[in-house]
């Protein structure tokens, strides 16, 4: 069952209805200071985030680590509460539900950790991992084994380890065994974070295919959170580029990675050839990151940025339609707009 809620729909189930559409959305943290624990400030993790997921689509969403990308994924997993903004899911304000409503949502998002070691609990079987989700919707016809044998089928593992537990198992059948468990609830969107980092290119390869060859075979969407720029242009339809709790730069992972237009994106890609295979590390621009409890005026990447401009260290940059994509620049303004600002 998906979520009903009449007064905020929107045209639901209907093809041009976006999966996923994330509008303003911000999750920022209160900094506690003194005696009375008074509210000194917000880490502004997520700041003012738009941005929407089709179905059976990918969006890849990459950045320096402490970007807030995987703030993000948790705020949309419910993991983390949103201080602003809103989330529609399938057409529904995920804001406008009640708590049964938002627990039966939660089934049609599921998630992929970076490390299953710790996300899987070494206690419980395979059996168990795989179908405890399944039997807490009551989902679960027919005998868990038979179940959970067919989900290990479709993520290429054998049915005999349904009674092994998770140390048995290389890093690479645990992330399979991952994913088994997050396909178990027939998910329309599953949120990958960092879900392959942790394994080694062969495997991670692997794993990417999987992840392909389940989207076509169960129409999937997934959010594919990552620093590592090559995995991302190899499974992403889309990609977003976040800095500082915002995203910069989002459009087709081609476009990207050919022409990036935001002097950040070009900065990583610079320093990343995608080619090469390697991983966008912290520091790939010059300086240090500034915090996101304070972040500069104007454009928040104006320290860091080789193209800065005057109007830059002032003037936050508006989102621009730019050859099909949207970017966050000052240097992609009509002259006109420029003229008196630096
Ligand atoms: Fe650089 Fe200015 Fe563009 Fe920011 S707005 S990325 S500082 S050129």
């Amino acid at each position: 069952m998906k979520p009903k809620s009449e007064n905020s729909r929107v045209n639901p189930h209907s093809a041009e209805t976006p999966l996923l559409a994330v509008r303003n959305l911000k999750t920022w943290f209160p900094i506690k200071r003194g005696l009375f624990s008074m509210t000194a400030g917000h880490v502004r993790a997520v700041d003012d985030v738009s941005f929407i997921i089709s179905r059976n689509e990918t969006l890849g969403l990459v950045g320096e680590s402490g970007c807030g990308k995987t703030t993000l994924g948790r705020t949309l997993l419910g993991l983390e509460r949103a201080t602003a903004g809103d989330i529609l899911f399938d057409g529904t304000s995920i804001s406008t539900l009640g708590r049964r409503q938002m627990n039966r949502l939660r089934r049609h998002i599921q998630v992929v950790f970076q490390d299953p070691m710790s996300s899987l609990n070494p206690r419980m079987n395979v059996m168990d991992i795989i179908t405890e989700g399944l039997e807490q919707f009551g989902m679960i016809e027919g005998s868990k084994q038979e179940h959970a044998a067919r989900l290990l089928g479709e993520v290429g593992m054998s049915p005999d380890a349904v009674f092994r537990y998770p140390h048995e198992f290389s890093g690479g059948q645990r992330q399979r065994i991952s994913i088994a468990r997050a396909l178990s609830l027939k998910p329309d969107l599953i949120i990958c974070d960092e879900a392959v980092s942790a394994l080694d290119v062969s495997v991670q390869a692997q794993v990417i295919n999987l992840l392909l060859g389940l989207q076509k075979g169960h129409r999937l969407s997934y959010l594919f959170i990552s620093h590592d720029l090559s995995v991302v242009s190899n499974i992403a339809d889309r990609v977003a580029v976040m800095y500082l709790g915002q995203i910069v730069e989002i459009g087709k992972t081609s476009d990207i990675v050919q022409n990036p237009l935001h002097p950040y994106t070009r900065a990583l890609i610079a320093a990343v050839p995608v080619a090469g295979g390697k991983k966008i590390e912290d520091n790939v621009v010059r300086g240090e990151a500034p915090s996101p409890a304070s972040p500069p005026e104007g454009c928040r990447f104006h320290p860091r940025c080789p193209e800065v401009m005057a109007v830059c260290r002032r003037v936050p940059p508006a989102e621009l339609d730019r050859d099909g994509r949207k970017v966050t620049c000052h240097l992609y303004e009509q002259p006109a707009a420029m003229h008196g600002r630096s």
